[in-house]
């Protein structure tokens, strides 16, 4: 019989799957929040209507579904099949019927709680490979989710924002961001300073932290984190040829 209750017993990893939780929480309720026709609209992401932001959303579901499922049998089974694949999926799915595109996101969502929820503790450091080829264990997908469900929320574009999105989680996500950043390099020159709310430094300071004279981009956490997903700019900027406004950021995926 399948449990009811999470079999992970880790109390680090009951921690991050709440947060995937209420991220996905976060989201079904920013598009239950959109009517039918709306969901025509445009969103935070060049080229995708709320359509593909919602199928991208959970055939991102079923994909880490499978990677649990990897886990959990050591059947090898890849996130898609191939990048184009993906691409074809969502292009798919944002023609489906508005009450299919809803059911989508809830089916999916379910789907891979209850593939976590019943994974033993020992599958969890059972090694998976991403679609981007990162061999990662089990437990990174909680994170992977844990980010598109939040980040996504506030790409449909009715409301949702960085500063509702959890402080450990705009922290983890500005991690990974200028982490890869520095592993190709495109942050050379770019220092980036966290301020709290009296607009005071924290101490959190990322990307080029050796630069003699950086471009250095100063602002609290939400505001920093939008401009480094490359999803607006309210933060500012000192150091050369910046006029107090923050350069566009890197590209990050
Ligand atoms: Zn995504």
């Amino acid at each position: 019989m399948a449990a009811r209750q999470d079999l992970a017993t880790d109390p680090g990893l009951q921690e991050d799957l709440l947060q995937a939780r209420r991220g996905t929480a976060f989201f079904a309720r920013k598009l239950n929040e959109l009517t039918d026709a709306e969901l025509d609209g445009g969103t935070l992401l060049p080229d995708w209507t709320r359509r593909h932001v919602v199928a991208h959303v959970g055939y991102n579901a079923r994909a880490i579904a499978r990677l649990v499922e990897w886990a959990a049998t050591g059947v090898e089974t890849p996130m898609y099949p191939s990048p184009e694949a993906r691409n074809h999926e969502i292009n798919f799915g944002a023609t489906l019927s508005p009450i299919a595109l809803r059911n989508l996101f809830d089916h999916s969502a379910v789907c891979l709680s209850v593939e976590w929820r019943d994974l033993p503790d020992e599958n969890w450091s059972h090694q998976v490979r991403t679609a981007q080829g990162r061999t990662v264990p089990a437990s990174e997908t909680v994170w992977m989710r844990t980010r598109e469900v939040w980040v996504h929320a506030v790409d449909l574009d009715n409301g949702a924002t960085f500063t509702g999105i959890p402080a450990p989680v705009l922290e983890r996500l500005l991690k990974d961001i200028t982490g890869a950043w520095k592993t190709r390099g495109t942050d050379t020159g770019l220092l980036i300073k966290v301020t709290n709310s009296a607009g005071n430094g924290t101490g959190l300071m990322f990307g080029d932290t050796t630069a003699a004279d950086p471009t250095t981009i100063t602002g609290p956490l939400p505001a920093i984190v939008e401009w480094a997903t490359g999803r607006g700019s309210s933060i500012r900027a000192t150091g050369p040829d910046t006029n107090g406004s923050a350069p566009a950021a890197p590209k990050w995926i």
